[in-house]
Parts: C-alpha cells; structure tokens; sequence
C-alpha cells in the first residue's frame, strides 16, 4: 500500500485513541455502502474538508499561510491517491480537461518510487492538473493529500525546485482527523498510488476499453 507519510504518521501516533480511531473506522464503514467510486472520492473529500475547514479559515491561518490560489510548491511533489480519486481525477479528463500526457508517461515511469520521481526535472514534475498560471485545474475533484497539509511560513519551504530537501522542516497546520479520515479512505480503497501512476493506469485501461467497443461493433456491421 502506498500511504500518504503525513497522515499515517498521525495514524501510528493515534490509532490507540478511540476519539481518533473512530474517524478511520467511520469512513472505512461508510465506504462500503457507497457503490460509485466517484461518489466516494467526493464523500471523503467532504469529510476531509470538514474537518480541516475552521484551522483553515482562522484569521492568522489566513493572514500568515503562503497556500493561496497561485501558489503551486507542493504540485511538484509525488501525491499519493486512492483508487477511487484516480477514477475521480480520470473522469475529467475523459470529459474534456485538456492535460499534457507526454507528462504523464514521464511521470508514470517513476512509478510509486519517489527516488526516480525526483530524478524527473523540475518542470517534468508539475502536476498534470496545474494550469499554466499555477491554479489547479482540478480544484473541485483535487485528492485529499491536496486538500489538507497547508503550511505556515513562506512558500519558498515548500519548492522542491531545488530537489526534495527531506530536512526542510514545515508547519503544518492540517488537523489530525483529517488524517485518520484519509487513513480510512486508504485501508479501503482497492489500490493506491502516485497520482500519476493511479491516472496513467485508469486511462490506458479506458482507452483501451473503448478500441475493443469500437472494434467490436465494426465487427457487428460486417
Ligand atoms: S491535483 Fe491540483 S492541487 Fe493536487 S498536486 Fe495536482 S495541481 Fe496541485
């Protein structure tokens, strides 16, 4: 399984809590009544949202977090993703949200290994969502690991221009149940991984789906 750092790290010091506990299990619980993959990406992200919604709106979170529209340091990063938000973030592209797949085939090469993703250059790992002017043209459907981790300090902690600098230490200032709600939507999803690698497969896979329906009705007017 291919967790998001942040959040299991809330896990492994909470899941003893039952006040904690209790959020994983709720949404592993209530995932499984939910029959569309899309529609339990959007649950989840609601929670995690929730959650997160009054430490973000608080007024020197506001007036002293650098993650504002336009800031884009952690788009250069390897997000983690579940299986469901990969059908999620799919399900845009395949309506028509233009992304650069030559990106993609780059991205999706380093597969789940951080160690060759950061091999990639700077511009080879911007995130296949983010615009041109650095907005995420997936905002509405972004991931959870997106959603949450916002930092306080100065946006120049978090660029990775320079390379990952695992010593960079960042103030986070996401909640913990936020993360124990992510750790859920993980345990139940069927697989996870990088965004890039988790997309790339359900793309091909859709294309490829297609072909056969195309070649299969030509066939049919034989
Ligand atoms: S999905 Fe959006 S917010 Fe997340 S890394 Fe990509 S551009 Fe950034």
């Amino acid at each position: 399984m291919n967790l998001p750092a942040i959040a299991k790290q809330t896990y492994d010091q909470l899941k003893e809590q039952a006040s904690f506990s209790k959020i994983t299990d709720f949404v592993v619980h209530h995932l499984k009544k939910i029959a569309s993959p899309l529609e339990r990406a959007r649950f989840v992200h609601h929670v995690v949202d929730d959650y997160n919604r009054s430490v973000f709106s608080h007024p020197l979170v506001k007036q002293y977090s650098p993650c504002k529209a336009g800031c884009a340091g952690c788009c250069h990063t390897q997000v983690s993703i579940t299986e469901d938000e990969a059908h999620l973030l799919a399900s845009l592209v395949e309506n028509g949200l233009k992304i650069d797949h030559a990106r993609l085939q780059k991205q999706m090469k380093a597969g789940n290994d951080s160690a060759e993703f950061y091999k990639l250059s700077y511009a080879d790992r911007k995130c296949v969502f983010l615009g041109s002017d650095n907005l995420c043209q997936a905002y509405n459907d972004r991931p959870s690991v997106c959603r949450t981790n916002a930092v306080l300090g100065e946006a120049s902690q978090c660029s990775t221009e320079k390379g990952l600098n695992e010593n960079q230490q960042l103030r986070l200032i996401k909640t913990s149940e936020a993360d124990m709600a992510i750790m859920g939507s993980f345990m139940a999803s069927k697989s996870n991984g990088a965004l890039a690698l988790m997309l790339g497969k359900i793309l091909q896979s859709s294309s490829k789906n297609k072909a056969k329906k195309k070649s299969f009705s030509n066939n049919a007017e034989l």
